[in-house]
């Protein structure tokens, strides 16, 4: 299989980098699975999420902190054969971590974690609003268990 595993810690800081979103799955009181899309941060092997203090996934997470993400990028098909659809495949660079959240709820720690969010997706600084900040729900996770993959037809 054309399959890279990435052990440079670099190197899988740098797909995390690239990615723009990741899905985080949960799992409810019940043993049932729940995975929402999320945007995030990350700074020194944390991943800073936010969002709405409400709703079925706050409600989950306050209750089994733990959670599983993957995130994705550098998504393109590739074939071998036109004809053949078994030749089709994607290339891909991504991610498999797990964790547990804690939650930010210090004034400060939430601006510095906006930030690092925020730094994700744009090179820039901002002020933010005290309501809105006290208002959002900021969570942090130490990425354990991390795997990072290569895949696809031309990754050697
Ligand atoms: C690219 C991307 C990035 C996002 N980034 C963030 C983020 O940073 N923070 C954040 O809080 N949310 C983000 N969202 C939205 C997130 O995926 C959830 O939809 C949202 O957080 C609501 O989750 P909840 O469990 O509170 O939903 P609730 O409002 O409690 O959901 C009720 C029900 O609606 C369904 N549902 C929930 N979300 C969706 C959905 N997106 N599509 C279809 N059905 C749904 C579920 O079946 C759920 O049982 C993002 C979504 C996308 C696609």
């Amino acid at each position: 299989m054309p399959t890279v595993w990435i052990e440079n810690k670099d190197d899988q800081e740098e797909i995390i980098e690239k990615c723009d979103s990741c899905a985080m799955a949960m799992v409810d009181t019940d043993g049932k699975p729940y995975v929402v899309m999320m945007n995030f941060g990350y700074h020194d092997g944390y991943l800073y999420l936010h969002g709405d203090p409400q709703g079925k996934k706050m409600d989950i997470l306050h209750k089994n902190p733990q959670i599983c993400i993957t995130m994705s990028t550098g998504h393109g098909i590739y074939k071998q054969n036109e004809e053949v659809a078994c030749s089709y495949g994607m290339n891909y660079k991504s991610i498999v971590a797990d964790g547990r959240i804690e939650f930010v709820d210090d004034y400060n720690q939430k601006v510095d974690a906006l930030n690092i969010i925020m730094k994700q997706y744009v090179d820039r600084d901002f002020k933010y609003n005290e309501p809105a900040v006290k208002q959002v729900c900021i969570f942090k996770v130490k990425l354990t268990n991390l795997k990072a993959k290569n895949f696809g037809r031309f990754v050697r």
